[in-house]
């Protein structure tokens, strides 16, 4: 289906932009990765990715707190693999304390990165796909762009404002074929969230899995993670033309958290 497009998918070095990623490539499309991490081990999961699914596969190191590098990633994307078709925002970090302990550095960073970021890359790929009148811009939200937790002002705040921004994008480009949708995940057991449990396990005093299956009750009635791979399927579907006057949309998957 995706033959012949090209995406670009931020933090997809690991967890849910990699699934991400790998589910586009597997779909056809050529595909420029992005992310931190050693860079032997990121060159064996390019060379991977593009002789199982048989499309080109890149790398760009882009720092997504840094709006120049984010800009230079668009261009290196369009120079090495011809255009931007596809734009999947998903880079993101997290920091979990009460807002009067809450580092103003970690305020900055996660605002930079999970909400300023997306800004950038779509500021800078948007052109193109308005002449070409046919794009796809996914934007890697959360439940916390919907609903709230303690601890997490910094990241609720940012993915609330995910959220604002892609319905913007959204109205910008209603008349054209471009589209702009946010996905809203659950729990996802990514190491991004593996850290969330090792620190309840010690706070509590709690085995691993004691831990994990606390962290997901407490918030998922199913009791059961989403899979990385459930979130990459669902984006192959935003890029898909049955997929075409969904704009806007916020999307949760979510394990009935937001349903409560
Ligand atoms: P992860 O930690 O597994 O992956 C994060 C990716 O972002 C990595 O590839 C990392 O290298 C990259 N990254 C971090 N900082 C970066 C920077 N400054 N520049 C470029 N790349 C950077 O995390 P994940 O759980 O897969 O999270 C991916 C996205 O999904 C995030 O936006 C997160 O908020 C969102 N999300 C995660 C969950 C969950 O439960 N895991 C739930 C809802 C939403």
């Amino acid at each position: 289906m995706l033959k012949g497009k090209v995406a670009i998918v931020t933090g997809s070095t690991s967890g849910i932009g990699l699934a991400t990623a790998r589910a586009l490539a597997a779909d056809g499309a050529d595909v420029m990765i992005n992310g931190f991490g050693d860079a032997g081990a990121i060159e064996k999961l390019r060379e991977g990715m593009a002789k199982e699914c048989g499309v080109r596969v890149a790398y760009d190191g882009a720092d997504m707190s840094k709006p120049a590098e984010i800009t230079r990633m668009v261009e290196n994307a369009t120079r090495t693999l011809g255009k931007v078709d596809i734009l999947v925002s998903n880079a993101g970090i997290q920091h979990t304390a009460p807002i009067e302990d809450f580092p103003a550095e970690k305020w900055d960073a996660i605002i930079a990165i999970n909400l300023s970021a997306t800004f950038h890359a779509i500021h800078a790929a948007m052109p193109q796909m308005k002449q070409r009148n046919w794009g796809r811009i996914i934007n890697i939200a959360s439940v916390h762009g919907l609903v709230a937790s303690a601890q997490k002002v910094a990241y609720v705040a940012a993915k609330h404002g995910i959220i604002g921004l892609t319905k913007v994008v959204a109205l910008e480009t209603a008349a054209t074929g471009v589209t702009c949708n946010a996905i809203c995940p659950g729990w996802v057991l990514t190491p991004l969230v593996q850290k969330q449990i090792d620190d309840l396990a010690a706070r509590e005093k709690l085995s691993p899995q004691q831990a994990k299956t606390k962290l997901l009750s407490e918030k998922m009635p199913s009791g059961d993670a989403v899979t990385p791979e459930q979130i990459g399927a669902l984006a192959v579907y935003l890029c898909s033309d049955a997929a075409a006057q969904m704009r806007g949309a916020a999307i949760n998957i979510d394990g009935g958290w937001v349903a409560q």
